[in-house]
């Protein structure tokens, strides 16, 4: 059985704006792939770009 704990989707930050590539966890939770302390903007929270992440990406 394979580990799918994630969906890797796409999000901006909310206060820059910038576009960047996040981890979608179970619970909701999104992380930026490759910035673990979030924007390089310093700003921590995303907006997802749709709400269901794609699978099939
Ligand atoms: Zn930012």
């Amino acid at each position: 059985m394979a580990l799918h704990t994630g969906s890797k989707t796409a999000a901006v930050c909310e206060d820059c704006g910038k576009a960047v590539a996040v981890w979608v966890s179970d619970d909701g939770t999104a992380s930026p792939i490759g910035q673990r302390r979030g924007c390089s903007c310093g700003n921590d929270s995303f907006r997802l770009l749709s709400d269901r992440p794609s699978q099939s990406a």
